[in-house]
């Protein structure tokens, strides 16, 4: 096979990633626990081309920097095998706190795997996309995943678990955009510079497993109060980690609480609302079935909010061409 195209859709973490345990091979020093959306989605081409001596990589309709992308290939191609095109698309704004890295990474994986290992159990494919963004295995699952950190020393037993597919229970997300741009400090720089320096970042880590219980049986029990108090919890601690680093972390801006305070007023309005925010200042505001529009409007009426995009929770990183 000379071309592949695949697609997946971005994740977000209820139970939060920040921070590794081996840098080199990218492993988590605690485990996370996600959603995978339909709507927030990576669609990626790659065609191999024997005139190439680089690899090439466009992203988002503009020429980008192949080496990060080179490095993941290079995983799965063998020694001395063909260079490629690879043309990534993502439908939301990248870098901007919204998953991409997730995403793109697992639409890269599933295409290259396709190509170059397509009999590669989806164990290894887990790994090679978490080599190339912590957060990206899970995008290898739809619905709802969790991503075990381990302890081995070689990574062979961090792993991702689906636990339920998306249609267990539809949740929809609104994201409130309040700045579309990339943000200062990416991911994996802030989670080392927390690691590094924040006194608050062992305890982090020792309170991780606690939230992981507590979501997986919210999950199991579809107990959305309890999961909106475990989400929370688990995003505040992970910004206040990263805010008492050197320097301070801070990701938000003023229209990222104002959304926050936002969400917890209309939870207590009665609204099946709750709320998560990763390295960046968008908003993710997790709503009980059918109650995404009333959310919606309500977050978009708040000055600074840009754009509110919807999804709901979707599938897999899957091929959609050969
Ligand atoms: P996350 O929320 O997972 O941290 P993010 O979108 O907020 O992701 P970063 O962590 O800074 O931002 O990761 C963005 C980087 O991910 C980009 O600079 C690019 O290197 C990579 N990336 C984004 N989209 C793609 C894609 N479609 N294909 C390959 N790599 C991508």
């Amino acid at each position: 096979m000379n071309t592949a195209t695949a697609r997946a859709g971005a994740n977000i973490a209820l139970v939060k990633y920040w921070g590794k345990r081996d840098p080199r091979l990218n492993l988590p020093a605690a485990g996370s626990l996600s959603i995978t959306l339909a709507d927030l989605e990576t669609v990626t081409r790659i065609e191999v081309d024997q005139g190439l001596d680089a690899d090439r990589f466009e992203l988002d309709g503009r020429s980008a920097d192949p080496r990060p992308v080179a490095a993941v290939l290079d995983l799965l191609r063998p020694a001395g095998g063909p260079r490629c095109r690879v043309v990534s698309r993502n439908n939301f704004p990248t870098g901007a706190g919204l998953a991409s890295s997730a995403s793109g990474h697992a639409a890269l994986v599933v295409a290259a795997a396709a190509i170059f290992c397509p009999q590669m159990g989806s164990g290894d494919l887990a790994a090679i996309a978490r080599r190339g963004s912590g957060s990206a295995s899970r995008s290898l699952f739809g619905g709802f995943c969790q991503l075990h950190a381990g302890v081995a020393e070689d990574g062979s037993d961090c792993r991702v678990e689906g636990l339920e597919e998306a249609g267990y229970w539809p949740l929809e997300v609104v994201v409130a955009i309040t700045d579309a741009g990339p943000k200062a400090v990416s991911s994996r720089a802030g989670m080392n510079r927390t690691m590094a320096t924040s006194p608050y970042y062992p305890a982090w880590v020792a309170s991780v497993s606690a939230d992981l219980e507590r979501a997986r049986r919210a999950v199991a029990d579809r107990d959305f109060d309890e999961l909106a108090e475990v989400s929370e919890h688990s995003a505040l601690k992970m910004h206040a980690s990263a805010l008492a680093a050197q320097p301070g972390l801070l990701y938000w801006n003023a229209a990222t609480v104002a959304c926050l305070r936002r969400v917890r007023e209309l939870r207590d309005q009665g609204v099946g609302v709750f709320f998560t925010v990763d390295a960046g200042p968008q908003v993710k505001a997790v709503c009980l079935p059918g109650q995404a529009d009333r959310v919606a409007a309500s977050l978009a009426s708040i000055a600074g909010v840009e754009q509110v995009l919807r999804s709901g929770l979707g599938p897999g990183a899957r091929l959609v061409e050969s």
